[in-house]
């Protein structure tokens, strides 16, 4: 689905001198090369505070912790995502909501929230799935009006613009009161192993923030808060800080790619292309169709034999899976989403697409479809 080792290839020789010297300096834990892609990417964000992390989905755990979750508390979300966005909801004991999305960006529908919010909902969780900016300023407005906390899941989104009614742009996390971001390997800044990130303009959160990934701890084997154990390590940083510079470069290879399989699919009365957002940049963590009358696992079958891997996010929505059944939801309560899990296909994109590939995945698509 995404080609690492021709991306790596590339700027090799950078990557390696840059782990090198963290290996040479043996400062592994916290080191400076941290400290250095820290305010890179607050730079890059224009955000005051980057809060470097082991992962996307301690990011989101840590966010909530942070801000005073407690159990029972409300938590919204859509169902059309990847597990981690709910399972730190439920972790942590709070209870996720999850609601309906928009058909054509997949994204949270603003309406859908405004119905779900109670007297003990505390946050909405919006996601920027595939990398396309959900509607910020609804949500915004939504949360304005509840007094809700907004928890903005940037790990497919990063480098995303959104864009106000006025034109006036933010990057995808530093919209809500906290963004989150993860740098797993095939996300669109990914390291050489697990990472991630938590973004956010207040001064007094980022400190609790930082506090929090690190044991709870302020001043050194005094504990204030109860905390977790989850830094980003030096070497993974020392990756991300050389990635960063080529991530604007990454948006725009995959945007080509985007928009050759936009060429060759669009016209077809059995395939939806992804649609593009006025509000939002694409960077296209994932190139998404939709199948009209088609039968999309016949589909994902017959490019398993042509060798093109593809792939269902997410085949299950989260209110049916099995560890999150609750009476609250039945089949058929998030139609939308249920529908979506059963006619996505997502295509493989990464930074190294060549002509020839796409013209052969494109081909075989076409294929199947007139068939
Ligand atoms: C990848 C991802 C996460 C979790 O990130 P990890 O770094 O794998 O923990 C959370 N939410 C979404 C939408 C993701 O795509």
């Amino acid at each position: 689905m995404v080609d690492l080792r021709n991306q790596y290839l590339k700027i090799k020789d950078e990557v390696d001198m840059s782990i090198k010297e963290v290996i040479d300096s043996c400062a592994f834990i916290n080191g400076p090369a941290v400290k250095s892609f820290q305010t890179d990417l607050e730079n890059y964000l224009g955000v005051k505070h980057v809060i470097p992390c082991a992962n996307g989905t301690d990011a989101l755990m840590v966010s909530m912790m942070a801000l005073g979750l407690k159990p029972g508390d409300e938590v919204i979300t859509t169902s059309f995502t990847f597990i981690a966005t709910a399972e730190v909801i439920a972790v942590l004991g709070l209870t996720p909501i999850l609601v309906d999305i928009d058909p054509d960006t997949f994204n949270i529908d603003p309406a859908a929230i405004e119905k779900a919010i109670t007297p003990a909902s505390k946050a909405i969780v919006p996601v920027h799935l595939f990398g396309q900016c959900t509607d910020m300023e609804a949500i915004m407005d939504i949360a304005k009006k509840h007094d809700l906390f907004i928890i903005e899941d940037a790990c497919q989104a990063i480098g995303a613009d959104y864009i106000y009614a006025d034109n006036s742009r933010k990057k995808a996390g530093t919209i809500g009161h906290i963004g989150c971001t993860s740098f797993f390997p095939s996300k669109n800044l990914g390291c050489y192993g697990d990472g991630g990130a938590i973004f956010t303009d207040d001064d007094q959160l980022a400190d609790e923030l930082r506090a929090i990934v690190n044991h709870g701890m302020k001043v050194r084997y005094y504990h204030d808060m109860i905390g977790v154990n989850s830094r980003l390590d030096s070497i993974q940083a020392a990756v991300l800080k050389v990635k960063l510079q080529y991530l604007d470069d990454y948006a725009v290879e995959r945007n080509r790619a985007a928009s050759y399989y936009d060429d060759a699919f669009s016209a077809h009365p059995k395939l939806q292309v992804p649609a593009r957002y006025r509000q939002s940049t694409h960077v296209f963590h994932q190139y998404t169709l939709i199948t009209k009358d088609l039968d999309r696992d016949g589909l994902l079958e017959f490019l398993k034999e042509k060798d093109i891997p593809s792939a269902v996010y997410y085949p299950v929505p989260l209110h049916l899976q099995n560890a999150y059944l609750s009476p609250r939801y039945k089949k058929g309560d998030l139609p939308i989403t249920e529908d979506a899990a059963e006619k996505v296909i997502s295509l493989p994109m990464s930074t190294e697409m060549d002509e020839e590939q796409l013209a052969y995945i494109t081909s075989a698509v076409l294929e199947y479809a007139n068939r």
